[in-house]
């Protein structure tokens, strides 16, 4: 396996890139695409995992520099998986995460109205694609199962984090603090798997 001393983050999300950073062996130096004035690709794959080959293959070819990226977003059991791959869009949409994860809460809500058993159920789902080679690119998966919950609650974290309450806790992403969420998160579970494919100098 070729060892690196750098890594580009392919990202602009500063949630995602700070997230990606605290994962990373510490000693290799993470590069943000701010820096090199590198822009998005348009996200036009059909599933996370074709928008993060996508966009690990347009960093890379960008900057020649091993690039890593992901594709994430929220799934609603009760709507049907969405908003999954616009989750980021959703927040454009509604103007901002806020007035779109009051728009889940409602939406939920009401697929809900008048049913015994209330389905909340909700995923976090990331696919991660690392492009090191014009000949080596490596992808893994990751999802982490929980509810919507009826307030937007906390602070911390970022996008949607104050609607999700993982399985087997009682409170938010957004109240928990930042370093026990991401250490349990969907990226977290896929940087798991890809992680040794990653060497560095
Ligand atoms: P994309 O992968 O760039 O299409 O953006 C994914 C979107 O999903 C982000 O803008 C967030 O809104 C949301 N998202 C992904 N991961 C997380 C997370 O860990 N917490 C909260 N929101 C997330």
């Amino acid at each position: 396996m070729k060892k690196i001393k750098q890594i580009l983050i392919g990202t602009h999300n500063k949630g995602k890139f700070k997230e990606l950073s605290y994962l990373l062996p510490r000693k290799l130096k993470k590069i943000s695409p701010l820096e090199l004035k590198i822009k998005s690709p348009k996200e036009s794959g059909k599933s996370f995992l074709e928008n993060s080959k996508l966009k690990a293959n347009y960093f890379y070819k960008a900057s020649k520099i091993p690039s890593i990226s992901d594709d994430s977003g929220l799934s609603i059991s009760c709507l049907k998986g969405k908003p999954g791959i616009y989750s980021a869009r959703w927040a454009k949409k509604y103007g901002g995460f806020k007035q779109a994860m009051k728009k889940i809460i409602k939406m939920v809500e009401e697929k809900n109205k008048n049913k015994k058993f209330k389905n909340t159920k909700a995923k976090f789902v990331c696919s991660l694609t690392y492009r090191f080679s014009n000949s080596h690119i490596f992808n893994s998966q990751g999802e982490v199962q929980g509810n919507i919950s009826k307030k937007i609650k906390g602070k911390n974290g970022f996008g949607y984090d104050p609607i999700f309450i993982p399985r087997k806790h009682y409170i938010t992403f957004g109240q928990m603090k930042w370093k026990k969420k991401i250490l349990m998160d969907h990226r977290y579970i896929a940087y798991k798997k890809i992680k040794k494919k990653i060497s560095i100098l």
